[in-house]
């Protein structure tokens, strides 16, 4: 439908208002006059019908009717008025303009009816004797006893006052024409002062729409418009406000975004991109700007990137991965995914943190294999060392009692050295074979009870009884020789940091889909803000113990190692004074084929 301007929808309505209410003030105005008129013309020929009635009373009791036909022509000439004097049988006797004998009866005129009947007549005609339009009025004339003896006519012509009534009819028309005119332009200011300042507002509420919060409505006489402006330009102020702060806060999200050494990506539940900041744009080797909106599955090429997004978006919770991302050059990167939530609480989609790790991994490779390769050259020399040292300490030799000391004290640091390189090429092979080690299904019972078997010797000595609670019926698809050398690990640990006479427990029992091997002892334990430590290479409580119990600082690495590599988990649980339990949990999974080492 067409709009039309609220002038052109109000102006129709005004004038269609005020040109009624002057057409009927016109016509009242007119029907009130033309009463007027005929009421006062009325009365006026009615004043002389009875004013002639009181002459013709006396002539008529005495029947002298030339006379009274000389009276109605003296007095009808001098006032200008038709009288006619009419018996009850309605033959005429007198009148002003015609011979009584020649004019015949007129008993039939209304007015005349009426007259002879009592009341007083009236009729408005036209007049075949003075041929005009009249206004005719009978009175009776009654004897002193009340009896009906003619009836009395007067009347005059309508010519005059229908001429009055033209002239007044065509100046009340000019009069309502003037007026009509008057209210039409009355209209068009009125309906302009409603609707300019309205206008003026409408424009200003487009320039606010535009951005232009600079503008004001100025104030309004009308309490109402004045209001709205008032409102008008309030609501201009806050959006100002609201505005400059979710830019502010744009900005400051855009800046801490792009100032991120992660890659950052936001994807809604279309798997189209929210947001990819600048780092995200580079891991990807993509233009970050131009990425608004567009499906992920346009943007990013990495096949396993996309399928990552599409279970973090299926799953509905947080994971995490390590992605390898092959394109111009290849690309390590962690990729942690959470859900992305709203400011009610409710998924809206997938936040991505990527995080380019390739320099990392490289550098982890390289200290690795300088580790690995220190390790090897450092093994043949000091197995020689330790050779030398062992013969020289034989019975053979008569040594100083200083000399035989120092060579002890050589033999027990090559020996601890020996073990270290033996430690440290352990872990480089784990580090080499992560994800890859060779697994078979073998039962857990029977590796518990070899790893305890290997350490029975060294818990012998302190008298240390290693007990052990597993199902027969369990078994796992694991490397067994590794987690053998764990379990060692931990029990020799058990038996290092025990005072003599404790027991040691080993228990593993089906948890769901994991098997959970418990390695608890009645040791020194383990103070809390060590615990998280204690997975770290060289990490030690106490060194000084942990050197004279022959330690290296690795074991626990070790274990950790081997666990992570069935990608399993190890935590402790510790108390000091009463024990430390290691409890490792490993997943419980089909046999694959053994990888070659
Ligand atoms: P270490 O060769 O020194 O034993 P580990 O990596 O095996 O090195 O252990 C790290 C440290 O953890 C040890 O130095 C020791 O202080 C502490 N620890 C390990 N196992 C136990 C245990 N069962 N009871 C108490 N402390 C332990």
């Amino acid at each position: 439908m067409k709009k039309k301007h609220l002038f052109w929808l109000l102006l129709p309505s005004y004038w269609v208002l005020t040109a009624v209410a002057i057409i009927v003030i016109a016509l009242y105005a007119f029907h009130s006059m033309s009463n007027l008129y005929f009421q006062a013309l009325e009365k006026d020929i009615h004043t002389r019908a009875v004013l002639l009635s009181s002459q013709v009373l006396p002539l008529m009791e005495e029947q002298r009717f030339a006379e009274i036909d000389a009276l109605c022509k003296n007095l009808g000439m001098a006032a200008d008025t038709r009288f006619t004097i009419i018996m009850p049988d309605g033959k005429v006797v007198g009148d002003s303009d015609e011979r009584p004998d020649v004019m015949e009866y007129h008993d039939d005129r209304p007015e005349i009816r009426q007259a002879l009947g009592g009341d007083m007549g009236i009729d408005t005609r036209y007049s075949r004797t003075v041929k005009q339009e009249m206004m005719y009025i009978a009175v009776p004339l009654k004897s002193p006893n009340d009896e009906t003896l003619c009836a009395v006519r007067a009347s005059l012509p309508m010519t005059d006052i229908k001429a009055e009534l033209n002239t007044m009819t065509m100046r009340v028309i000019a009069a309502a024409i003037l007026t009509g005119i008057l209210s039409m332009i009355v209209c068009i200011i009125v309906v302009r002062r409603i609707t300019y300042p309205l206008r003026g507002m409408e424009r200003a509420a487009r320039k606010f729409a535009e951005g232009d919060f600079s503008h004001r409505i100025p104030a309004q006489p009308a309490l109402e418009l004045d209001q709205l402006a008032d409102s008008l330009n309030t609501m201009s102020e806050q959006l100002n406000k609201t505005l400059s702060t979710i830019s502010e806060q744009r900005n400051e999200q855009n800046a801490v975004l792009s100032s991120m050494d992660e890659g950052v990506l936001a994807i809604d539940k279309r798997e189209r991109i929210i947001h990819m900041n600048r780092v995200a744009g580079e891991i990807l080797g993509v233009d970050h700007h131009t990425t608004k909106r567009q499906l992920i599955q346009s943007v990013v090429r990495f096949a396993n990137l996309q399928e990552f997004i599409k279970a973090l978006l299926g799953s509905q919770r947080p994971l995490d991965r390590d992605l390898t991302l092959i394109g111009d050059t290849e690309k390590q990167v962690q990729a942690s995914g959470t859900v992305l939530l709203n400011a009610e609480r409710e998924s809206i989609g997938a936040l991505v943190v990527l995080r380019d790790v390739t320099q990392l991994r490289h550098l982890e490779t390289v200290r690795s294999d300088f580790v690995a390769n220190v390790s090897h050259e450092l093994k043949t020399p000091i197995t020689s060392i330790k050779g030398f040292v062992e013969t020289l300490l034989s019975d053979d030799w008569n040594h100083e009692p200083d000399i035989l000391r120092f060579l002890e004290i050589i033999n027990q640091q090559s020996g601890r050295l020996n073990a270290i390189i033996d430690d440290l090429l352990t872990l480089s092979r784990l580090e080499q074979k992560e994800g890859h080690v060779m697994v078979e299904t073998v039962a857990l019972h029977g590796i518990i009870e070899t790893a305890i078997y290997l350490c029975q010797l060294q818990a012998g000595k302190k008298n240390i009884r290693i007990d052990s609670v597993c199902p027969e019926s369990l078994e796992l698809t694991v490397n067994a020789p590794l987690i053998e050398q764990a379990l060692v690990n931990l029990i020799i640990n058990a038996v290092k940091y025990s005072d003599p006479d404790k027991k040691i427990l080993i228990l593993a029992e089906k948890q769901e889909n994991s098997v959970v091997i418990y390695v608890k002892d009645e040791g020194f334990g383990i103070e809390r803000k060590h615990q998280d430590r204690l997975f770290e290479r060289f990490y030690r409580v106490d060194t000084a113990r942990s050197r004279k119990l022959g330690g290296t600082g690795l074991g626990l690495s070790i274990v950790k190692h081997i666990i992570q590599s069935h990608a399993g988990s190890i935590r402790v649980d510790s108390k000091v004074g009463s024990g430390s339990t290691f409890i490792i949990t490993l997943p419980l999974q089909e046999a694959t084929e053994p990888h070659p080492e």
